[in-house]
């Protein structure tokens, strides 16, 4: 039935550049028709120039809120009236709500992580070794995560070491109480991913259309490892695919996104959207859309 569009359609952005190949529309707008709400989810491309802009014009409009992306998970901060205490940690935002004209970040990459590690694997956070590879926004927001959710060890290795010795700094001084974080070097990696149980690859390296590199050395992998690999284009990544070889647990990207959109629907409308709701739409945006060899 075509969906009807009035003066009462609450909208729902996303914000960033470019968009093109965003699960998100996708997702958003089939857990929307689920749920039968007046609602649309409309992805906006903005351009830097024009982000204070667009931003102010969404705040006067009939928005519910957004999501934001690269490059502006940071920028938006300013533009905030409230931040929630997981974008504080993070010290970023991928999703706004709007009430009232007011602006309140939050962050759901982090539990989105958790919460797919979860379902995907049937294991939990507390008490394993992590070793997170990557020191952008999403190995950040993914470090918070495991440190609040009870992980033993959270140790974290980046191409740009300087920038991995920041962020534990800053986490640790953020999170009272935690967990043991530290920051590895090159040297150091064969001997911390033999003590780690968990591989979680939060860089990009390995995504379209680089698949054939991988982001950490496959002699380093062991059976006893659960793989995770944050990417989700291709689904299955190089690194997945020599772990699962191996005969490690494996856990691919796309859950991930899954559970942060099911998280922030929830904060824009309170709802509870079913994982098959979304995964079946990502499939069908890639049937539909992806040219081939994309997926
Ligand atoms: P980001 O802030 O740009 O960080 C990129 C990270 O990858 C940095 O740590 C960077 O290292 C590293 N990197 C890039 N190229 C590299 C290379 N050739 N060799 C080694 N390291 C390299 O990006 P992000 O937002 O954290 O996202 C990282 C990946 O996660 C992207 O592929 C993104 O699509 C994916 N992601 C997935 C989800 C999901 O829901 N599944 C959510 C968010 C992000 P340097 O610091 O040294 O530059």
């Amino acid at each position: 039935m075509k969906k009807l569009i009035n003066t009462e359609t609450r909208l729902i952005g996303l914000l960033g550049y470019p968009l093109k190949h965003s699960f998100s529309p996708a997702m958003q707008n089939a857990a929307i028709e689920e749920h039968k709400l007046n609602k649309l989810y409309i992805p906006i491309e903005v351009q830097k120039k024009d982000l204070d802009t667009v931003v102010k014009g969404i705040s006067r409009m009939n928005f519910d809120g957004f999501n934001v992306t690269i490059p502006y998970k940071v920028d938006i901060i300013k533009y905030l009236d409230d931040i929630d205490e997981s974008a504080l940690m993070a010290g970023a935002v991928n999703t706004v709500v709007i009430k009232s004209g007011k602006m309140k970040g939050f962050n759901t990459d982090g539990r989105g992580f958790i919460l797919a590690f979860k379902a995907g694997t049937s294991e939990s956070v507390q008490g394993k070794k992590f070793l997170v590879l990557g020191g952008g926004g999403a190995a950040r927001a993914i470090t918070v995560s495991l440190v609040l959710n009870g992980a033993e060890q959270v140790f974290l290795h980046n191409r740009t070491h300087e920038k991995a010795l920041r962020l534990v700094e800053e986490i640790s001084s953020k999170i009272k109480n935690s967990c043991r974080i530290k920051a590895v070097s090159d040297m150091e990696l064969s001997s911390i991913t033999k003590e780690s149980k968990v591989i979680i690859n939060a860089t990009s390296v390995g995504m379209y259309p680089n698949v054939e590199d991988d982001p950490i050395d496959k002699s380093f992998l062991q059976k006893k490892h659960i793989v995770c690999d944050i990417v989700y284009n291709p689904e299955n990544t190089k690194l997945l695919e020599t772990a699962a070889r191996i005969g490690c647990k494996t856990l691919s990207g796309t859950g991930m996104l899954v559970y942060q959109g099911i998280e922030s629907f929830r904060l824009w409308t309170g709802k509870a959207v079913s994982p098959d709701t979304m995964f079946r739409a990502i499939d069908l945006e890639k049937q539909e859309h992806w040219p081939e060899g994309q997926h």
